[in-house]
Parts: C-alpha cells; structure tokens; sequence
C-alpha cells in the first residue's frame, strides 16, 4: 500500500456516504516505523502523523520538525501522569484521556502553560479489561467531568476489539458522542478505516497500511 493509494480509498469511501474527503483526517500512525519510511511520507507531502508513545515521539519529532514545517503530531497510546506535560508540549492533539487524574492533571498543565492540544476521550467500548478507555457507562460522567475542568475535548476514540465486527463500536462511539454534542470520531485503522468513514469517522488512524508492517524486533 502506498499514501496515495490510502487517499484514494478514503475518497472513494466518502463519494459513497456522500462525506466530503476533507472532513477526514488522516493520521499516519509512524510509530515503530524506519525513519527512512517516515522521511518519505513526508516527502510526499503528508503532515499528520500519530504514535503511541511519548518517549519515541520525543526520539523523533523535534529533528523531523526542524526538516518539515507544519507538522500535527497526534499521541494515540496510554498516557502516563508523569509523561503528560513532555506529551502536550510534543502534540498537537491527544487521543487516550480516559480517567480523572489525567484529566486534572491535562487541566492544570494547561493553566500553567497556556497550552492544550485537542483532547479525545478514549471509550473502552468492547469492554476489555486490558484495553485503556472508560467504560461506555462511565462516558458522559466523564465528559461532564471535562467539561467542568474546560478541557478542549474534540471528541472520542476507540480500538475495539481485535475479533469483533467493527462497526458495532464505531457505532456505538458515534451515538455517545452525538449525545454528548461532539463531532470529533477518532477510529478506523488500517483494517476497518472504511466501515469506520461510513460511520462518521473525523479522524481515522493508518500505520502498517501506509507504512508496511511493523518491525518490533528490529527496534526492541
Ligand atoms: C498502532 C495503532 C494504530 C495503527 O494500526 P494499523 O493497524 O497499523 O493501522 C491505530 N491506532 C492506535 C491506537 C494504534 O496504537
């Protein structure tokens, strides 16, 4: 697969919903990727790019930056407390809030710096004990929360489950944002981004499409 050919499916995927493709954005999840790889993404032009963690976002980002303006980098992983000031100085947007302390401690970094990325709230919509995420009843307290502190919450995100019909998550994602007036839709990746599109999908996040596979055992 290629960025241009990931382009094309994304246009035809709205032409068929009747979505307009700029109502899409597209993240190139980078993480684990060769930086050769990356390098050539960015050649082509592409500027968003999501990884999932902190410490290989700061590995990389700021010597890509100083080669390319107008980079948006999105951290789509777990988030640590004590790694939350490092990630909203690095990223423009942050897709995994999902509990009270984080969300505090997003909101007094934002008071002392001036700064806040767009915040998602992460939903656990399949339910799994080890994946991040509230609970889907848990979502509009937690939301209510948010707002109370006047953290810029753009919308929501969700992984679901590797062996479950997708598109009963980005369904249910789409119905507990909509209720909770937000029009941000972080899902869909490189297996499911078009089911996730017909869904309402803002944002939709694509690395080993984009990329190839992910080589684990070369950078561990
Ligand atoms: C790695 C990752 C992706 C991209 O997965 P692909 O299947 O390679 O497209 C998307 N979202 C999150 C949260 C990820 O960690």
């Amino acid at each position: 697969m290629s960025l241009t050919e990931i382009q094309t499916r994304i246009s035809a995927a709205c032409t068929r919903v009747g979505r307009d493709a700029a109502d899409v954005t597209l993240i190139a999840v980078s993480k684990v990727q060769p930086n050769e790889r990356v390098q050539a993404v960015l050649e082509q032009g592409h500027r968003v790019f999501g990884e999932n963690k902190v410490q290989e976002a700061a590995g990389k980002w700021p010597e890509f930056r100083d080669q390319f303006d107008g980079v948006e980098l999105h951290l789509i992983g777990p988030l640590q407390t004590n790694k939350a000031r490092q990630a909203m100085s690095l990223a423009q947007a942050i897709h995994a809030v999902d509990r009270p302390k984080l969300a505090t401690t997003i909101a007094r970094l934002a008071q002392e710096t001036g700064n806040c990325p767009e915040l998602f709230v992460q939903v656990n919509t399949g339910e799994e004990a080890q994946k991040a995420g509230v609970l889907p009843s848990d979502a509009d307290g937690f939301l209510a929360e948010c707002r109370t502190l006047d953290l810029p919450v753009v919308g929501l995100m969700c992984i679901p489950p590797v062996f479950e019909e997708p598109s009963l998550h980005f369904a249910l994602l789409a119905k507990i944002a909509e209720r909770n007036g937000l029009s941000g839709l972080s899902m869909g990746m490189s297996g499911d981004f078009e089911q996730a599109i017909a869904l309402g999908a803002t944002h939709i996040r694509v690395g080993s499409a984009i990329f190839g596979e992910r080589d684990y055992a070369a950078t561990a």
